[in-house]
């Protein structure tokens, strides 16, 4: 069988946190004739369920131990029975695994967020979670109404539940720059890690150094951007899977274009968390830490970020604490991304 062998960062609180995880976001899927009033909605994909766990059982059985979940996703629980198993099956131990949980905007106010993380933890049938995630910068209830509650008030809330032990690292995602100063600046524990898209396309310079210059580790979510057919869109920019540039620097050094991808947020200091449910990816996509991309290829590859946002969930955009730039669309929040009751596994609360 392949190994893979994922070396890692240290977070400000000691904590070391794989450099390479496994994502575990099935994604939405547009559905059309929802109803009379709606001609489409977004509704979770649940097909590739199966794959997912069957994927996620070869990435530990391989070597990878980052598992990257969230409420939002609904996969909790069968996350939680792919861990069980490879820790009842003498695969690993429960400390050689880093799994992180998000909270979502439900669960804001400072009380809630323990509610949450416990919740998550049932479902995930853990007894901690290694890092937990404010999910995003907003407060919105199921109802849609703004809540407008300060992030600082639920960082408190994620303060009380490592001083409980329920997490052992306390982060956020989806904070940009002023966030993360303000955070930084009116709290007792900092935030260890910010979870952000960061891809080929969006660099994120500034934000990555800030946090970088004040000890806070960046993970990349989406870090194939809109590279992979699945995610590009008709006005989405180079570079693709065979964008010429790529393919050559890949060819020099024996390796594919996502490898190149991933090897580059490496070489920044970056964490990436890719998701695919297709084992041969699950292994390209963590052998990578076996070759050192030169000055001249990070300058070349650096030059694709142009600031295209493959996730701008704009339906939020009127939101206190939007954290990204507005843009003139307008459409409502999917229902399913307000309304848990009755999601994927039916015990969504
Ligand atoms: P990714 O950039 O990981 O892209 C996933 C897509 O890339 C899938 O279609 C997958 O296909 C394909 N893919 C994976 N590896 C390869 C490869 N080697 N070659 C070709 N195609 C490949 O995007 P995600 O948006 O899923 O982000 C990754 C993770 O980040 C999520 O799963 C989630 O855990 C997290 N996330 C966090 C967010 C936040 O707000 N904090 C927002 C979005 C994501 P296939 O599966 O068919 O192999």
């Amino acid at each position: 069988m392949a190994r893979v062998n994922i070396p890692s960062f240290t977070l400000n609180d000691g904590t070391k946190i794989p450099a390479l995880g496994y994502g575990t976001w099935l994604g939405m899927d547009a559905k059309e004739d929802a109803g009379p009033s709606k001609p489409f909605s977004f509704e979770f994909s649940a097909e590739g369920m199966p794959q997912m766990m069957e994927a996620l059982s070869y990435a530990i059985d391989i070597g990878y131990r980052h598992i990257d979940t969230a409420h939002l996703y609904r996969v909790e629980p069968e996350v939680g029975k792919i861990i069980d198993k490879k820790i009842k099956d003498g695969v690993v131990k429960r400390e050689d695994l880093f799994v992180t949980t998000k909270v979502w905007h439900h669960f804001h106010r400072e009380a809630d967020v323990e509610v949450s993380v416990r919740g998550s933890l049932r479902r995930l049938n853990l007894d901690y979670v290694d890092l937990v995630l404010m999910h995003w910068p907003m407060s919105i209830s199921q109802d849609g109404v703004d809540e407008k509650i300060d992030y600082l008030e639920t960082w408190r809330g994620f303060e009380s539940v490592l001083s409980k032990g329920l997490a052992k690292s306390i982060g956020v995602s989806n904070f940009n720059v002023e966030q993360m100063k303000r955070l930084l600046a009116n709290c007792k524990v900092p935030p260890s890690t910010n979870q952000v898209e960061i891809n080929l396309n969006l660099g994120q310079k500034e934000l990555v150094d800030y946090c970088q210059a004040n000890n806070v580790v960046v993970v990349a979510y989406s870090p194939f951007g809109t590279m992979v057919p699945s995610r590009s869109a008709p006005n989405s920019p180079e570079p693709k899977l065979n964008n010429p540039t790529m393919i050559a620097i890949g060819k020099k050094y024996g390796k594919s274009v996502t490898q190149v991808t991933l090897r580059y947020l490496y070489q920044r200091g970056i964490v990436s968390i890719p998701k695919t449910v297709t084992p041969s990816r699950v292994v390209e996509n963590a052998s990578i830490f076996d070759f050192e991309l030169d000055k001249g290829d990070m300058e070349t590859i650096a030059k694709f970020d142009n600031g295209f946002r493959t996730v701008r969930p704009f339906f939020w955009q009127d939101y206190q604490n939007y954290p990204f730039e507005k843009i003139p669309d307008k459409m409502e929040i999917p229902e399913s991304l307000r309304i848990w009751k009755n999601g994927l596994n039916l015990d969504i609360d």
